[in-house]
């Protein structure tokens, strides 16, 4: 096999019904192993530095409409959906009008930004075999499909999710899907045919949905239902650290640069190496008038070389319904920035990040007005840099914990996945939950109960 893969990012021992556990932080990650506990009957307390849960994620209702700090939606998950279920919430869908997913080339937006050479290089990169191994997805992308794509589309793709540059993202680590099919063969159309035939012989699950949701109300609404679920489970304003005694079970889900302080040795040095990326979003509502050329659609991801300080724009209102107040008039974009070697917008006032966004909105949709209503979030430490080396530290954090440290897992968007999608399947795989009735399902079940009587007479 060419790449290791994780098979859980929940590090440690899997978890033991047997047994009463600490969680260290209220954010999705802890939230979410608290609820899969609580209906598989294992006893925990959950324990959070702050006054709430939810940590980096949260939405905030604007006059205008909603600002999200961090994660915007979701990848659909049937384990998400379930829980939705399960806690009243109702999951939202894309509208019709968010299908166009924009990469910008020349200051124009192009779904589709390739010109005819590329895409006969694009094509020949799938057919030719690769014995070596990619350590980035810089080399992968570049030595499997050229500069032009790597540049016009990997870069800009990864740093909407990852905020790095492909030059520093592991590529098992931040493309293991692809990594784990280059295990069944060195060249990628053949592999690919290879590992669906397996997977599709693996779930047996059926049907599901697929691409991004969201809340009505926000993402936010995941984790205030969460921590209702959970309100007894949980204690405020109090440091896990306290609990770090040799008979307690921990599992850590605050960051790593707080879950060091947990160990000695070598895992606090693997711990502490972890590097966090500055990242900032801004959500701005303007009115629609104010735009010369937008064009509806999800978003647009913006290349380094298009020389934008903007890395990407979600539209949002396009997205989902209700995320601003008059959708006849107005629409909400969130733009997103990262610190450079150059430029540290973390030292920006918000109303200077502002102009720059604006700036660059101009360039791109011709924006002749300032926003309605806008608000800034910067997040120093906002995401895990997922570099080779934390890659290959995962094993070794992985064998530390089941051997030196039995009684402590690790968990959280450093751990092997970063979006709450993989978290949440993460924990699905230790406790495969049951089909959730609907309210349709249940009418649906009336109804043939009362056929099938009907008939019976
Ligand atoms: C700008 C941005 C956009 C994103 N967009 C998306 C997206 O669209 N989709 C997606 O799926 N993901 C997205 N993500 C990623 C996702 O939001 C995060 O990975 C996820 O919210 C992290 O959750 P967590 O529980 O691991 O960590 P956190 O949210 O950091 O939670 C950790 C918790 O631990 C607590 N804590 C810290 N120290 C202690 C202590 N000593 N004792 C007790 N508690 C402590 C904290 O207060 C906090 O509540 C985005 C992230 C960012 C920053």
């Amino acid at each position: 096999m060419k790449y290791r893969i994780l098979e859980n990012s929940f590090l440690g021992n899997p978890p033991d019904k047997d047994k009463t556990y600490i969680i260290i932080g209220a954010g999705v990650a802890g939230l979410m192993t608290g609820y899969f506990f609580k209906k598989a009957g294992i006893s925990f307390k959950i324990i959070e530095k702050t006054d709430r849960a939810g940590g980096l994620l949260q939405s905030h209702q604007l006059k205008n409409g909603i600002a999200e700090q961090a994660a915007n939606g979701f990848l659909w998950n049937r384990e998400i959906e379930q829980m939705a279920q399960d806690l009243g919430l109702e999951l939202i869908t894309p509208n019709k009008e968010a299908s166009g997913r924009f990469l910008v080339r020349d200051r124009e937006l192009f779904r589709y930004p390739l010109s005819m050479s590329e895409t006969l290089s694009l094509i020949g990169g799938l057919f030719v075999a690769h014995n070596n191994t990619f350590e980035t997805i810089e080399e992968f992308g570049k030595k499997q499909f050229g500069d032009a794509i790597a540049n016009q589309m990997l870069e800009p793709a990864f740093a909407g999710i990852y905020g790095a540059s492909i030059s520093q993202l592991s590529f098992p680590g931040a493309m293991t899907k692809v990594a784990n099919v280059l295990n069944s063969g060195n060249r990628l159309p053949m592999a690919l045919i290879r590992s669906r035939g397996e997977r599709s012989r693996e779930d047996s699950t059926g049907k599901g949905g697929s691409g991004t949701h969201s809340f009505k109300n926000g993402i936010g609404e995941l984790t205030i239902k969460l921590a209702e679920y959970l309100k007894e489970n949980i204690l405020y304003n109090t440091d896990g650290l306290q609990f770090n005694t040799p008979d307690n079970h921990l599992i850590i889900t605050a960051p790593a640069y707080v879950a060091k302080d947990f160990f000695t040795g070598e895992v606090h040095d693997i711990l502490n190496a972890v590097q966090y990326l500055p990242l900032h979003t801004s959500t701005f509502i303007f009115k629609k008038s104010d735009f010369k050329t937008f064009k509806e659609g999800f978003g647009c991801l913006i290349p380094r070389n298009e020389d934008l300080p903007t890395l990407g724009v979600l539209f949002n209102s396009c997205i989902f319904p209700n995320r601003v107040v008059d959708e006849e008039e107005h629409i909400s974009l969130t733009c997103m920035l990262r610190d450079e070697e150059d430029v540290l917008y973390s030292k920006m006032t918000d109303e200077e990040i502002k102009d720059i966004h604006c700036s660059d909105l101009n360039e791109l949709f011709g924006l002749e007005a300032a926003p309605i209503e806008y608000k800034v979030f910067k997040w120093e430490n906002a995401i895990p840099l997922y570099s080779p080396e934390l890659y290959n530290n995962w094993f070794t954090l992985n064998y530390f914990l089941k051997n030196k440290y039995p009684n402590i897992n690790l968990f959280g968007n450093y751990t092997g996945e970063i979006a709450i999608r993989g978290m949440a399947q993460s924990l699905g795989k230790f406790f495969p939950q049951k089909k959730v009735e609907t309210d349709v399902m249940v009418v649906e079940k009336e109804n043939l109960i009362t056929s099938v009587k009907n008939e019976e007479e």
